[in-house]
């Protein structure tokens, strides 16, 4: 770029140079013609010239000779003065061309002093960059040396590995040459193997249609003799159902407390076979009496393990089935225990509603299942609603409107429970209720029932099926009777209401088991709400609690003749009145208000009803 400038600059001074050339030239040609002039107008017109003053024009009036030399003279002198005047400017161009000829010299010069500045620092430049280069030049033939010295080595190894691939090459050409030929005779062999295939298939058919023929036929066999099977297995089981009945009886005996054992009288009276778990031996003053039950609980028996022996009553309510499971016995025999447990040590009502849940949710997601929860206490033959705000209100049964003939008590509580934790709170709700109605709760539960009922509520939505089942779980009042002296005013009542209740509940399994046209559900408050669980398909169990206590001896026994006798009537009509026979020999109850009949079906009655209303029973006297 500057030596652009400076060029650019010579260029410039170069043309001012010339045109200061021709601008003297000019001049020259100027002073030229008026020397020209001069010397024309000298001889013919003497003009006095000062010797030592240069150029002085003096305005004289001269006399012409003649009007043309005048005329000459006088076009000479406008020129003369024309060209003074062109003359003072040119010189006035000249000097400041000069000037400016001065100006381009200087910055001529300047401009050469920088061009030679740069070119000193071009010269310093470019020696670096000689040195540089050669000092790259030779680190390009130092690095080209050793890439040389490793290209070597590596080719060296890469001919080594490919004389070792030749080598190998030439040992893999037998073994290709073997391949081949195996190739070459599996594919024969494939040609011909559809042809194979063909002939094993037909072969195979031939071989199958035979194996299936002799199949059916064996099948045909087995068919018929699995119907046959299935029609006895069938015949078995009514035949079994119809023996055994919906109406199961367990027994279970209460341990003796330690303040029993330390007392006098916990002389231990009752006793089992150890190769019968549904027996149960009571021995009192030298004579023993047997109890055949459909399982007997000794007092070491746990609460799960007697909770293992009623689970598949409380599943089947999932199915559909309503279900009853009663505690009966006398007061302190166990049968809260039992039914509520204690503690930590859950009874079956806990149990139950946890078994409930575990088998609920094993069948989500096809059935989708409600659990509903109501708890009813019957006192002197009223309804109470436990989980309601107002548990003294006394509530009704009543024929449901929507004409399905089934039952429904108005008002009272159903809660839906929905996990183990609901039971919990709705249990404990059950009993604050229960205890705020009344002065002594251990008295007062002992004078009444308690039901837990249980609705299981489910439907399927892929089949639209649905399923209602019932649990009742009830905790029976003490069946106990009262002394004749003590049976006055209120107690009196009570036990009358408990008496009542009892023996009608009596009267509708007896009725019930003997296929009667008739079944006294609205006998009592309590079996007129069973009314549903206790008919048709319902299943029912009597655990009959035992205390083993010889002060507890007379009721124990009155309880278990009571099971024994529920059980008895299960069976068909001439065993049972056999064994009706038997057991009235053997322990001969004396109801006074039972007419003794050769009808099997009054004989049941009267074999169920040790709490039949009448004198001798409301007034204590012994029914054994
Ligand atoms: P009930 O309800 O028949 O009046 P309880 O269930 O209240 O009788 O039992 C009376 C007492 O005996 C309670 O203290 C109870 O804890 C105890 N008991 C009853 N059965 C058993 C048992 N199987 N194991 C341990 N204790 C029991
Ligand atoms: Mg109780």
């Amino acid at each position: 770029a500057l030596r652009g400038e400076v060029s650019r600059w010579e260029g410039q001074a170069r043309q001012r140079e010339r045109r200061l050339a021709e601008v003297e030239r000019e001049l020259l040609q100027s002073h030229a013609q008026r020397a020209e002039l001069q010397t024309e107008c000298k001889p013919r017109l003497p003009v006095t010239v000062l010797p030592s003053r240069p150029s002085q024009y003096v305005t004289q009036t001269v006399e012409v000779e003649n009007a043309q030399t005048g005329r000459a003279l006088a076009e000479a002198r406008a020129q003369s003065g024309a060209l003074t005047e062109q003359l003072l400017v040119q010189r006035q161009l000249l000097r400041e061309l000069e000037t400016q000829l001065h100006e381009s010299q200087r910055s001529c010069t300047q401009l050469r002093t920088q061009i030679l500045v740069y070119e000193g620092e071009m010269e310093r430049a470019q020696g670096q960059l000689e040195v540089e280069m050669q000092s790259l030049e030779e680190e390009k033939n130092r690095v080209i040396e050793e890439a040389f010295v490793r290209a070597e080595s590596e080719m060296k190894a890469v001919h080594e590995n490919l004389a070792g691939v030749r080598m190998n090459l030439l040992t893999l050409q037998p073994a290709l040459r073997t391949l081949t030929c195996d190739y070459n005779l599996l594919k024969r062999q494939v040609q011909e193997f559809p042809y194979m295939l063909d002939k094993a298939i037909v072969e195979a058919k031939q071989e199958i249609c035979q194996v299936i023929n002799e199949v059916s036929a064996a099948n045909q066999e087995l068919l018929r003799k699995y119907k046959r099977e299935m029609n006895l297995r069938k015949k078995c089981h009514n035949e079994l159902v119809r023996l055994k009945g919906n109406i199961r009886v367990f027994c279970r005996v209460r341990p003796v407390s330690h303040e029993e054992h330390v007392s006098t009288e916990s002389r231990n009276m009752v006793s089992f076979d150890s190769d019968d778990d549904a027996v149960l031996y009571l021995s009192n003053k030298g004579k023993t009496m047997t109890f055949d039950l459909d399982k007997v609980f000794p007092p070491q028996a746990t609460q799960e393990e007697v909770f293992q022996e009623v689970q598949s009553l409380v599943t089947s309510c999932i199915d559909g089935f309503n279900v009853c499971i009663f505690a009966y016995g006398q007061t302190g025999s166990g049968k809260t225990y039992t039914m509520e447990g204690a503690g930590q040590n859950p009874g079956i009502n806990q149990r139950a509603l946890r078994l409930l849940f575990s088998e609920v949710m094993e069948k989500k997601p096809d059935w989708d299942y409600r659990i509903t929860v109501s708890m009813v206490e019957i006192y002197n033959e009223t309804l109470r609603n436990l989980l309601g705000d107002n548990p003294s209100e006394k509530l009704d049964i009543k024929m449901n409107p929507d004409g399905s003939g089934q039952l429904y008590v108005p008002g009272l509580t159903q809660i839906t429970v929905q996990c183990p934790e609901d039971i919990n709170r709705v249990f404990e709700l059950g009993h604050m209720n229960r205890a705020t109605a009344c002065t002594n709760l251990n008295e007062h539960s002992s004078r009444s029932h308690a039901l837990l009922v249980i609705t299981v509520a489910g439907f399927n939505s892929a089949t639209g099926n649905r399923t209602q089942g019932k649990l009742n779980l009830v905790d029976l009042a003490g069946s106990e009777r009262i002394a004749k002296s003590g049976a006055e005013g209120s107690r009196l009542r009570e036990a009358q209401c408990i008496n009542k209740s009892l023996s009608a509940l009596g009267d509708v399994i007896n009725a019930l088991r003997c296929r009667h046209s008739h079944v006294p559900f609205r006998n009592s408050r309590l079996t007129y709400l069973l009314q549903d669980s206790l008919s048709g398909d319902s299943k029912t169990l009597m655990m009959v609690q035992v205390s083993p206590l010889v002060s507890n001896m007379s009721e124990s026994v009155c309880s278990l003749k009571f099971a024994q006798r529920v059980r008895s009537v299960e069976l068909g009509s001439a065993s049972a009145f056999k064994r009706v026979e038997n057991s009235s020999t053997s322990s001969s109850p004396t109801h006074d208000s039972v007419e003794v009949s050769s009808s099997v079906v009054l004989r049941c009655k009267e074999i169920l009803n040790p709490h039949t209303l009448t004198a001798t029973h409301t007034h204590g006297a012994p029914c054994v």
